[in-house]
């Protein structure tokens, strides 16, 4: 351990998507920022079925090489093995993860006020002072360093949260990469009592490759076979496979005295699919606001970042979060029978088209109150409400708010 101090402005933690994003969006500040990774290779493990709405293209600029494929057609599969097909204007985009975690690490890397430690892991911190200022001393697996804010982007299971007593909730994610001969234009969606917290998934890579995987909170390894073996998969096959963790709720505490928890480590995640990009990226530039605007006031204090960070994301990503959240607690109560009539009412309805017309993979409170005006999806919910009081109240607080 080299126990000569480093000093720095900003330490960063994690330089995954959320992390390197950070750091990109503050390059051009006079900040001297530290990122520190406990992987030697930016983007492995790679642990993510990659799939993302088209926002992302109108959140950065997105390089073609990264975008796999795009999908047309997602297909929602009932525990009956009956589907709904939803298509429309959305075309959500099928990305090489691991490229994505690199780019900006690629524009990152040979920027003078950017340090990257790689293969150093966060250990802990504590507050500190420095010129009579206060800052945090972190303890890494090979250095002390000092720094006047901390940003955790270390994932879901976070250890910078860890030390500021936020800990997430968490779904356990099982996926293997196959060659097949499902429909490369589909996504594909299973709901299933056994994998209730969330779903198993189809998502077609581009060239016959797939992703085939599931999340749940328990029990997912003998879940997962057996999702593949209704896909009649025999995974021996694989071309290779991977495993994650995603976590789930709504948005955690994210502002903190000298510090601030961005991505996963923040909980920044819906909970309807476990997609979480759109959103980190969306509160990054919260972030980094907040971080250009502590820095020019000197004011590093947990109300300060609070006003600034987490409550600008409340005010743009918590809600929908919330939303999200609310939808997915329906979902793991729909018995297979609710699965049926509310596919029954979706064909006779035609609101496939209304889902088509007005879904949001990201946000999608506009969406809920198309399906409310409609007649037979409002006595679904009244329906459902009666047997679920508190997941209907929940709901309408969500959508007067
Ligand atoms: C199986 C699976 C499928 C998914 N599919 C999708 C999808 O289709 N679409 C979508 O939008 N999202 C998806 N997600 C979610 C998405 O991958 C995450 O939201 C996203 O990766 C979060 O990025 P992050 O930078 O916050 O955290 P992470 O990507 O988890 O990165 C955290 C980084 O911190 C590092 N780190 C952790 N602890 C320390 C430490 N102590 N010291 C130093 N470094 C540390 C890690 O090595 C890592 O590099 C999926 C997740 C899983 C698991």
């Amino acid at each position: 351990m080299d126990q000569n101090i480093k000093k720095f402005d900003l330490a960063i933690i994690g330089a995954s998507i959320a992390g390197n994003y950070l750091a990109y969006l503050l390059s051009k500040s006079n900040l001297e920022i530290v990122v520190i990774e406990e992987h030697e290779d930016i983007g492995l493990p790679f642990q993510c079925a990659g799939i993302i709405s088209q926002k992302l293209s109108q959140l950065i600029e997105l390089p073609e090489e990264i975008v796999l494929n795009r999908v047309k057609t997602a297909k929602i599969i009932g525990p009956s093995g009956n589907f709904i097909n939803l298509s429309g204007n959305e075309r959500p985009y099928v990305i090489d993860r691991i490229a994505l975690d690199r780019l900006f690490y690629g524009k990152n890397k040979n920027t003078s006020n950017i340090t990257y430690y790689l293969g150093e892991r966060f250990r802990s911190f504590k507050y500190s002072v420095d010129n009579g200022h206060k800052c945090v001393l972190i303890e890494t697996s090979k250095r002390l360093i000092k720094a006047k804010m901390l940003i955790g982007c270390d994932g879901p299971l976070s250890s910078v949260g860890k030390h500021l007593k936020v800990k997430n909730k968490l779904l356990y994610a099982a996926q293997i990469r196959i060659k097949g001969n499902f429909d490369e234009n589909e996504a594909v969606m299973y709901f299933h009592p056994l994998w209730k917290q969330l779903f198993g998934w189809i998502v077609p890579e581009g060239n016959n490759v797939y992703r085939i995987g599931i999340a749940s909170s328990k029990n997912v390894k003998k879940s997962f076979l057996i999702f593949l073996k209704k896909l009649g998969i025999d995974v021996d096959n694989k071309i290779d496979q991977q495993g994650g963790i995603i976590p789930y709720g709504i948005m955690n505490k994210s502002a903190f005295k000298n510090a601030l928890l961005l991505g996963d480590a923040a909980g920044q995640v819906k909970a309807t699919t476990g997609g979480g990009i759109v959103m980190l990226l969306t509160a990054a530039r919260h972030a980094s606001n907040c971080v250009k605007l502590s820095f020019k006031q000197n004011n590093f204090s947990k109300r300060f970042i609070k006003k600034h960070y987490e409550k600008s994301c409340l005010r743009t990503i918590g809600k929908e979060l919330k939303l999200h959240y609310v939808i997915r607690l329906i979902l793991e109560r729909l018995t297979s029978e609710d699965f049926e009539v509310f596919f029954k009412i979706v064909k006779e309805n035609k609101i496939e088209h209304i889902i088509s017309l007005y879904g949001d993979m990201d946000f999608p409170k506009d969406l809920i109150f198309k399906l409310l005006k409609n007649p037979s999806v409002f006595t679904f919910l009244i329906k459902f409400s009666l047997k679920n009081p508190n997941i209907f109240i929940k709901l309408l607080k969500i959508l007067t708010k």
